[in-house]
């Protein structure tokens, strides 16, 4: 007899699907039998998105649709969607996320940089995870479906909340501290309802996020230096610890700073 796919008959809603990390996710979780919602900002990418896993998984059934993650209402209808075609929501990836070329230093950082950066960094991530604990609030367990009460949500953060930088990007850093500090104390305020939090903590990773914005090679070489592996991450890397984090795999841990950065938080000397 085969093993059960780790996210079959799992309805995903993932948000920022349109590229990167969100796609790349959004691809391991159809290949692990998941029913999955992609949504972003970007409606041209989503749709694209969404008819390449199709075209990869079929039994995905995977829809995009257009969510700003700043607007509550739109978090809310994404989250109505994926009830409504398939009868529940297990899994919440709140992947969303912004580093503003214009965010700097405390005395640099404009404020409606700041401002832009907080509402779609962390009130996005909150919007997401209040739709998504009263949806998965609904969730009965179906053993013959291999599903259970509650769920899984899986919060980006990023190093840069753990890890100190003199590259500067406060509105960025700061805003991912607030994704680290919110994930922590929801996974304690819903723990005996079943629904587990974490937080996924990338390194650099080889995205249109990261590379648009280090976009010379003097700092590209700045940050290079510093990482013991030698490479930025690549966002497959990221998918595959995001599909155990929303898996039965992960079922005992909750509430963690998950740091998939290769080594960089443990770093003080490069290898040569
Ligand atoms: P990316 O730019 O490749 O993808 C981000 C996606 O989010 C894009 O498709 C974009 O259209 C979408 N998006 C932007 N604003 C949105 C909004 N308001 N509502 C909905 N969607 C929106 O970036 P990525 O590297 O895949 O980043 C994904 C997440 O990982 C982000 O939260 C980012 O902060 C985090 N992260 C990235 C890195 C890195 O090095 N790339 C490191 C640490 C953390």
């Amino acid at each position: 007899m085969s093993a059960r796919l780790r996210l079959a008959n799992r309805v995903c809603v993932v948000t920022g699907a349109g590229s990167g990390i969100g796609l790349e996710t959004s691809l391991q979780f159809a290949s692990e039998g998941g029913l999955i919602l992609l949504t972003d900002i970007n409606e041209t990418a989503v749709a694209q998105a969404a008819e390449l896993v199709n075209k990869q998984f079929p039994s995905a059934d995977a829809e995009g649709i257009k969510c700003d993650v700043s607007k509550e209402a739109d978090v809310k209808a994404a989250i109505d969607r994926a009830v409504e075609k398939w009868g529940r929501l297990d899994v919440l990836f709140n992947n969303a996320g912004i580093m503003h070329p214009a965010d700097d230093d405390a005395v640099n950082t404009e404020e409606k940089i700041w401002d832009l950066t907080q509402s779609i960094n962390v009130k996005g991530v909150w919007y997401g995870c209040k739709h998504a604990v009263l949806a998965m609030r609904e969730n009965k367990a179906d053993p013959e479906k291999g599903l259970h009460q509650g769920g899984s949500i899986i919060n980006v953060a990023s190093f840069v909340a753990i890890m100190g930088a003199a590259t500067p990007q406060l509105a960025y850093t700061a805003s991912k501290g607030a994704v680290l500090a919110m994930t922590r104390e929801l996974a304690m305020v819903h723990a005996r309802e079943g629904i587990r939090f974490n937080a996924l903590c990338p390194g650099p990773i080889r995205t249109p996020l990261l590379m648009d914005f280090l976009n010379t090679a003097e700092k590209l070489n700045r940050r290079l230096v510093h990482n013991p592996m030698g490479r930025f991450g690549e966002a497959v890397e990221q998918a595959k610890a995001v599909v155990f984090l929303a898996s039965d795999d992960s079922s005992y841990i909750n509430g963690t700073d998950f740091l998939v950065d290769g080594g960089l938080h443990a770093c003080y000397v490069t290898p040569e």
